[in-house]
């Protein structure tokens, strides 16, 4: 069956980022009902179900809607830059967004279709790997999707995006409620990345939501909103990675 979804408008901006959610439904079948509902208001480009299947919902050159308040290296109209990818997956337990609450690993049919699409997608619009993303990465303090189970080491190992593999640091730990030059030092770096959040050399709130999705992106095995030297470690290696000037 053939999908398409009436939700979605035009682009202000070209196209640098792909952004990659899950769906946080029951099904392929109830996620695809949704995005494609007017009244929802909520749309991807693609969709990829358990068994691999790839839906095109919304032509790559219009705006699809599915990043809501976010931000990367200063913009906020991450829709207009983006290509949003779905992949179906049941989702964190997270009731205020009426997610289902059974988080499991991505099928490997659903990482064999995302890959290629993927590389394509990289290609047309020589898109950056640094800017090859998750939605909890763009809205750390709303979203945890696509999730820490998500694979993004294969995806680089394929060429799409960007892995740090440093596996071990020594040093200080940062903590939420601390404060000095060294958290300001943090929390410039995760912002030279593209995250958002303050430099204010205070470990708030703010600074603990994006630290958090840093890990779950790049250290899913420290998932803990602490800065332990691992985290602090790949951060500089990922900046390195993005040719990114500190
Ligand atoms: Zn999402």
């Amino acid at each position: 069956m053939l999908y398409s979804s009436p939700n979605f408008d035009d682009r202000t901006s070209p196209i640098w980022m792909v952004l990659l959610h899950y769906t946080g439904m029951s099904s392929g079948a109830a996620a695809l009902a949704r995005l494609c509902d007017p009244a929802a208001k909520v749309s991807a480009h693609y969709l990829i179900d358990l068994d691999g299947t790839v839906h095109q919902l919304v032509a790559e050159e219009k705006r699809a809607w599915h990043a809501g308040v976010s931000s990367w290296s200063g913009e906020r109209d991450i829709n207009s830059c983006a290509m949003g990818i779905e992949l179906v997956n049941k989702g964190h337990d997270a009731p205020e967004y009426g997610y289902h609450g059974d988080y499991h690993h991505f099928t490997d049919a659903q990482m064999t279709a995302l890959i290629p699409l993927l590389q394509t997608l990289k290609s047309r619009y020589d898109i950056e790997d640094r800017f090859i993303l998750a939605h909890s990465d763009v809205a750390p303090a709303r979203r945890k999707d696509p999730g820490e189970k998500f694979d993004w080491s294969r995806l680089a190992a394929e060429g799409v995006g960007l892995w740090p593999d440093v596996v071990s640091a020594q040093g200080p730990s940062l903590r939420p409620g601390e404060s000095g030059p060294a958290v300001e030092d943090l929390q410039r770096k995760l912002a030279a990345f593209g995250y958002g959040l303050r430099v204010s050399g205070f470990y708030d709130d703010t600074t603990e939501a994006v630290v958090t999705a840093f890990q779950r992106h790049f250290v899913p095995d420290q998932m803990t909103g602490i800065a332990a030297a691992l985290t602090q470690a790949r951060l500089e290696q990922l900046l390195d990675l993005a040719g990114i000037e500190q």
